[in-house]
Formats: structure tokens, C-alpha cells, sequence
């Protein structure tokens, strides 16, 4: 019989840009273990980029923060959640919504929520204006389907 065990990990780092790509790193190297294909992964990097990019740019205005990042596997299941404790979102429905987005002068595009959305399975966004925003994220990963549990 067997049993879909549970891996877990947490990372605490403070807000700062050079910090998008080190998360990506590490759920990458985390990820590692369930095998994904290059495309699951470039995925997946992409997701928990944007999600961090959001907490450094918008969450704490790019001033000085704490991010926390949290991996889980289970079976072929890789859950994320990066949350922040900065301004909040008013409206966390207009905010999902494709090309939405607070700085239009910028470079932004608001298609971050719009991309982790479409790379991840499942995408859930809980926020509080003056509290924080949590952003949870789950892929099923197919790659080594049948194999390598047993
Ligand atoms: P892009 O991601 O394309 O550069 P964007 O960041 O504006 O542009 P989204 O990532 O889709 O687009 O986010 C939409 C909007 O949701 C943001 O403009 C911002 O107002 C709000 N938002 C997103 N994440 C956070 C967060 N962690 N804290 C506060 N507001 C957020
Ligand atoms: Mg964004």
C-alpha cells in the first residue's frame, strides 16, 4: 500500500527585488525531486516570480519587508504560498482580472495574477487592506507519471 507522503519547507527573506529570482531558485531546486519536465518548471518559476515580484513592487512599495515562502509535495502535488504582511489588496477580484493593474506609468502590465493563474492549477489570493495579501498556488506535475513511488 502506499502512502502520499508530505515534504514541506518555509523561507523567510526580506523584501528586496534581487529576492524574485533567489525564491524562484529555491522552489525550483525543491521542485527538483518530483522530476517536472523543463516546461513544468519554467512554469513554476514564472508563478512564484510573479507572486514575489507583486509583494517587493506593490505589497511593500519596494520599502523593507518580510516575504515568506512556503513549499509542500505531496504525491504529485506541489503547493506554494508567498505572503506578505505590506498594504493589501481593496479588491482581490478586480485584481485577478487580466491587464489590471495600479501602475499603469510603470512597466507593469498587470498580467502577473493573469500568468500564475494560467501556469499553476489552482490559484487563490487572500488579502486584507493594511494586513497583507497570501497568494496560494498549486500544480499537479505529470512528468514520471507511474513512476519512481514505488
Ligand atoms: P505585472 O505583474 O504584469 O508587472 P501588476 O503587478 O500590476 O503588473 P498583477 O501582478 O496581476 O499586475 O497584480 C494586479 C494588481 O494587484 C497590482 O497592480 C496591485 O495593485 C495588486 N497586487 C498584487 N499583488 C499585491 C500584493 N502582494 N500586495 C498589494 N497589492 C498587490
Ligand atoms: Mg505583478
Amino acid at each position: 500500500m502506499r502512502e502520499e507522503q508530505s515534504e514541506k519547507m518555509t523561507l523567510t527573506m526580506e523584501s528586496h527585488s534581487r529576492n524574485e529570482a533567489f525564491a524562484r531558485a529555491v522552489v525550483a531546486a525543491f521542485a527538483a525531486r518530483l522530476d517536472p519536465t523543463l516546461e513544468e518548471l519554467e512554469d513554476i518559476r514564472t508563478a512564484v516570480s510573479e507572486a514575489v515580484t507583486n509583494a517587493v513592487v506593490h505589497g511593500y512599495r519596494e520599502q523593507p519587508g518580510e516575504i515568506r515562502l512556503e513549499a509542500e509535495i505531496q504525491g504529485r502535488t506541489l503547493r506554494l504560498a508567498i505572503q506578505d504582511w505590506g498594504v493589501g489588496i481593496a479588491d482581490v477580484e478586480k485584481a485577478r482580472e487580466p491587464l489590471f493593474t495600479t501602475c499603469p506609468q510603470g512597466e507593469r502590465s498587470g498580467m502577473g495574477f493573469s500568468f500564475m493563474e494560467a501556469f499553476m492549477d489552482r490559484l487563490q489570493v487572500s488579502s486584507f487592506p493594511g494586513k497583507g495579501t497570501r497568494v496560494e498556488m498549486e500544480k499537479r506535475l505529470g512528468a514520471g507519471e507511474g513512476y519512481g513511488e514505488g
